[in-house]
């Protein structure tokens, strides 16, 4: 950091970068995602598809710009992260070695655990009835999402979402490279989960995967039905919470079935052990 300049000022500066990489960050994995799509084989496609309907005409373009103006908010939010830590309220460090790797891993495991705390109770929250209409329903108007939803936001969920990382780092020192790995496995994942498509390699869906890692089938229930399933990276939490979709676990295993083979005889009886199968 320049100590002569003001925070904001920096801030000011850096955000057309910290913009530009935002762009990237989403349009990289969603258009490779998307290329994807249109060259796998019609029969390919159509066997690992988990919608029941086709996207709706426009929604592509109504998905990117959408996403447009939350790269513009996210962006914001990350020069205001810029400023923070500039002025030595949020606790970004630049030296690895300041704190090793080990930290710099477990760092890593804690933000995505707690992401995908965040997410899962403020999406639930987003669904109360005062709240759906001027914050969410602009997300849940993909009834079949593509690749290009990743980031189809209302401005206010926008905010709810960005928050998260300034909030987490007024508690927990982080390192740029832990941000970035955590900001790729984030879009990544949200590219992945509205797909309408499952690429993950069938093996993967009938192990550990499938189990304790939410798939596209596990997103696109939500988005198809408008509840349940508010997961964002793990399962758990809609167990716990009681909200996975009741026919969740029975129409992945018919789905990787449908796949090849059998599901796994050690998978249906952790299912049954656990109740959701
Ligand atoms: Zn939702
Ligand atoms: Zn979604």
């Amino acid at each position: 950091m320049q100590p002569d300049i003001h925070p904001v000022q920096l801030a000011l500066q850096a955000w057309p970068a910290i913009w530009l990489f935002d762009l990237l960050r989403y349009l990289v994995p969603a258009a490779l995602v998307a290329a994807a799509l249109a060259v796998l084989p019609a029969r390919w496609r159509s066997r690992r598809s988990v919608q029941e309907h086709a996207p709706a005409a426009g929604q592509r373009r109504r998905e990117f710009l959408n996403s447009m103006l939350t790269v513009l908010v996210f962006s914001a939010n990350g020069a205001l992260i810029f400023a923070g830590a500039g002025a030595g309220i949020l606790c970004l460090y630049t030296d690895i070695a300041e704190r090793g790797w080990a930290y710099a891993a477990v760092s890593l495991i804690v933000l995505v655990l707690a992401h995908d705390t965040w997410f899962y109770w403020t999406h639930r929250l987003l669904h109360q009835r005062w709240l759906f209409r001027r914050s969410h329903l602009t997300h849940h108007r993909s009834v079949a999402p593509t690749p290009w939803a990743a980031y189809s936001f209302a401005p206010i969920e926008a905010l709810v979402q960005a928050a998260f990382l300034t909030l987490i780092l007024l508690v927990l020192p982080l390192h740029p490279m832990v941000i970035f790995i955590f900001l790729t496995h984030m879009i990544v994942r949200n590219v992945l989960g509205h797909a309408g498509v499952d690429l993950v390699p069938r093996a993967w869906l009938a192990g550990w995967w499938g189990r304790w890692l939410t798939t596209t089938l596990h997103h696109d229930l939500h988005h198809s039905q408008g509840r349940l399933n508010y997961g964002l990276y793990f399962t758990w939490w809609d167990r716990i919470g009681g909200t996975e979709h009741p026919e969740y676990a029975l129409r992945l295993q018919q789905f990787v079935e449908s796949l090849h083979g059998q599901f796994p005889r050690s998978q249906i009886a952790a299912n049954q052990a656990s109740g959701i199968g």
